[in-house]
């Protein structure tokens, strides 16, 4: 996986795991959430009873909002949570059955990746004065001094959003589709009703930047400059349209807003302020064609990360990586054709290296 090649970065190696793992389940996604929160306590050894407490409640979150939580009709151990949530059991029997049924395979799996090992690990499996439980590892803690900790929090949850919505829907063919106003990203639904009418039902997902941010590992898209998905402070993300539309370089009349797709996720990046605004930013401009071979790095991590982020890429701009590469540069070329303008924006500095 090209994602992990020149990169044994801690945070990319933990970024891989929620990214990049398979998923029947969403129990990755509370486990990282859970470690998430760990990492800021002060001790390594956990037992299975204490991190139940957090690892259900997070579940717990999720199977509230009623989207399913896993890839198949049943299961005994998130069944626990609904009958919970109607009063027929007690939270201690809700954290029993986490305890008893809840890690079965997501402790070991955990670190699994397609293909590739992984480069760190963040935990182990002990048993500790025949006490089941995990050692957190020095690698989690260091994480919690980097920089990213704080969006890999919010990517987590951006990915289990997409993952839980995914498994709901069941409909391979549903496409991640992009508000700009609220500047998140939703799916549409086609609805038949019974007079065979068609209607479409919008499903909200998850902020743009939450999913987006670990495939450019936290790095502004053009600058590599560290960027923050927190909202309102000096390193927040703008999100950028790498092939730009809203501007007065191209024909609103002959070319419609979304007549290129432009508002697919194959063409949003996230970009720090500097480059998409400042003194010399990219505001309207197109960029050098030389970063294009970037996008299409980024696009392919995303058709690495399962549904439905790779169902949405495949539709947007093709089957195989050939034929993604012949569409993003056509839809480049036709608008540098249609562009008033030869100029091609590119950052003026680089802080780091590309992702
Ligand atoms: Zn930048």
């Amino acid at each position: 996986m090209n994602y992990l090649e020149n990169d044994h970065s801690l945070e990319s190696g933990f970024r891989s795991i929620y990214l990049f793992g398979r998923n029947t389940s969403t129990y990755k996604f509370a486990l990282a959430k859970t470690l998430h929160e760990l990492s800021k306590a002060n001790k390594t050894f956990i037992t299975l009873e204490e991190l139940s407490t957090y690892y259900a409640k997070y579940l717990y979150e999720h199977t509230k909002t009623g989207k399913k939580q896993i890839n198949m009709s049943k299961s005994l151990f998130l069944n626990s949570f609904e009958l919970y949530d109607k009063g027929n059991i007690s939270w201690e029997q809700v954290m029993n059955m986490t305890t008893s049924k809840g890690f079965k395979d997501v402790l070991d799996a955990f670190h699994r990746l397609p293909n590739v090992e992984n480069p760190h690990i963040y935990f182990e499996k002990v048993i500790h004065n025949k006490q089941k439980g995990i050692v957190l590892t020095d690698n989690l803690f260091l994480l919690n001094e980097g920089n990213q900790w704080e969006n890999i929090q919010e990517e987590i949850e951006g990915r289990w959003n997409l993952v839980e919505t995914a498994f709901t829907q069941k409909n391979p063919k549903l496409e991640v589709n992009y508000d700009e106003e609220l500047q998140r990203l939703f799916l549409v639904k086609p609805i038949t009703n019974q007079n065979f009418m068609t209607s479409h039902m919008r499903i909200d997902l998850t902020s743009a930047r939450k999913p987006l941010n670990g495939y450019q590992k936290g790095k502004c898209f053009y600058c590599f400059r560290p960027i923050s998905i927190l909202s309102g402070l000096e390193n927040t993300s703008d999100i950028d349209h790498f092939i730009p539309f809203n501007t007065q370089a191209y024909s609103s009349i002959v070319l419609g807003k979304d007549d290129l797709g432009l508002n697919g996720v194959w063409n949003l990046v996230l970009s720090c302020k500097e480059c998409n605004r400042g003194s010399s930013g990219k505001f309207a401009h197109l960029p050098q064609k030389e970063l294009l071979h970037r996008l299409m790095t980024r696009n392919e991590y995303l058709i690495l990360s399962n549904h439905p982020l790779k169902e949405t890429l495949i539709m947007q701009t093709g089957k195989t990586k050939q034929e993604r590469a012949k569409f993003i540069e056509r839809l480049y070329n036709l608008s540098a054709q249609r562009s008033n303008s030869t100029y091609r924006w590119q950052p003026r500095e680089l802080f780091g290296d590309s992702f």
